[in-house]
């Protein structure tokens, strides 16, 4: 039973963002939670009933309330979907941040949630302690031993992790360099995909611009923010405004859509304070995707992606598409790659189940979602499947592995590029 709700956190949402949703149910039919139950209360019309509800009192915070909240993947399609302009992301945080301080959660919760996901995840060197057992236990194939929800967790991991600490100046390939970008490197991405974060770095450079990764930023605050711990998302924010500030760059450069989504939002994270709300707006108007950044770009070398790569389809990370309405540039520059070998992927932007955390937190509903998104990659054919961000390829590529389809590789767009470059110049 949790204790009743002090006062002064029972107005935890901004009631004329709340009161924006006008039960018009268009968004129903984008939301996966609502497409997988057809329960009305994991909808997004339903979430928000439940949430004006809570702030005013008319429900309890009970279990079955914060289950409803829980299922929710984040994925932002129905902002995309809305008519009314309904802020749903914001609603959201806003919701899991005061469930996160008045409900009591069980204790594997507890230690998944506060240790797990907010204590290790985010600290790059942590994390890479914490996956040396993982790796010995998949190395002597000792899987058996682990109880049903560490095996999935550990089915995750990519077959080869490659921790790559960049360089903190790369500098351009070309003369006179074209400008010079920030470039956030990200805590699963550092540790998981160092070699996506070398592509990156490398397509940026043969652009022509230098690319400088300053050691003192720290995690974006998307895994604090999602877990509805705003305190220490809004730490990240400004530790990474005051690093990133003292930076002369043209934009801020990011491969990982997730964290793009909470870096382009800073000064919205930071509205209760005027100066910090400037200064997170200032960073955020810098911050742009990998792709937005690279596919207007004439001067990147072109270059047609290997045929045992091909047919390629494309599927859309939630945080790219519905977050930051990029659906165009990936696609642009994945055609200048594969040509007519490109197959559209049936529901591309249904999220995949990976949802930052989720997967750990929710996995029933991760695994349904996951199983969807493979059977609609199986109907294409496709030998290859390309995508923005970290979490999506881990999920994809276990939910293909578990279905005999391991062959379809996974990957990232920054490694499919510059694969084509070696591809067509080696050495490149
Ligand atoms: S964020 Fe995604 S899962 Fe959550 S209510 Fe909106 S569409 Fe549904
Ligand atoms: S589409 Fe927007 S206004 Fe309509 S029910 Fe969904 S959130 Fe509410």
């Amino acid at each position: 039973m949790n204790p009743p709700v002090p006062s002064h956190l029972s107005r935890f949402l901004d009631q004329d963002k709340a009161l924006a949703c006008v039960h018009c149910g268009l968004c129903l039919s984008v939301c996966p939670t609502y497409l997988e139950t057809g329960n009305e209360n994991n909808s997004p019309r339903g979430r928000i009933y439940l949430m004006r509800a809570l702030q005013d009192g008319r429900v309890p915070l009970r279990n079955a309330v914060v289950h409803h909240i829980d299922l929710c993947l984040g994925c932002r399609a129905c902002e995309v979907a809305c008519p009314s302009g309904v802020q749903y992301g914001e609603l959201l945080e806003a919701t899991r941040d005061h469930i996160e301080k008045c409900h009591t959660r069980s204790a594997f919760q507890k230690i998944l949630r506060r240790i797990v996901i907010e204590r290790v995840f985010p600290f790059p060197w942590r994390l890479k302690l914490a996956l040396l057992p993982a790796n010995l236990i998949r190395r002597f194939r000792c899987e058996w031993l682990l109880p049903s929800f560490a095996r999935d967790a550990l089915a995750l991991l990519p077959d080869a992790m490659d921790a790559t600490v960049l360089p903190e100046i790369s500098p351009a390939a070309t003369e006179p360099r074209r400008g010079r970008v920030g470039f956030i490197s990200g805590c699963v991405m550092s540790v998981m995909f160092g070699r996506t974060n070398q592509s990156s770095v490398r397509l940026l450079n043969l652009a022509g611009y230098e690319v400088v990764t300053p050691p003192r930023q720290v995690c974006c605050g998307a895994l604090y923010a999602h877990a509805g711990n705003l305190r220490r998302a809004r730490a990240c924010a400004r530790r990474n405004i005051r690093v990133f500030e003292k930076l002369d760059v043209d934009a801020i450069i990011i491969n990982a859509a997730g964290c793009g989504s909470t870096l382009k939002e800073y000064g919205q994270l930071l509205h209760a304070n005027p100066k910090w709300a400037e200064r997170g707006a200032r960073f955020s108007a810098k911050v742009k995707d990998l792709v937005e950044w690279l596919a207007p770009l004439k001067s990147l070398p072109r270059a047609r992606a290997p045929d045992p790569s091909l047919p390629a389809t494309y599927h859309d990370a939630c945080h790219l598409a519905h977050a930051q309405r990029i659906t165009e540039p990936p696609r642009k520059l994945l055609r200048t790659l594969v040509g007519d070998r490109w197959i559209a992927l049936p529901e591309s932007d249904l999220c995949c189940g990976s949802a930052g955390s989720y997967n750990l937190t929710e996995p029933e509903m991760a695994r349904r979602l996951r199983d969807r998104k493979v059977q609609n990659i199986l109907k294409t054919g496709a030998r290859t499947v390309v995508t923005t961000n970290p979490g999506c390829i881990l999920q994809i590529q276990a939910g293909l592995r578990q279905a005999g389809a391991g062959h379809i590789r996974v990957v990232h767009l920054a490694d499919f590029l510059v694969e084509s470059l070696r591809e067509a110049t080696p050495g490149a």
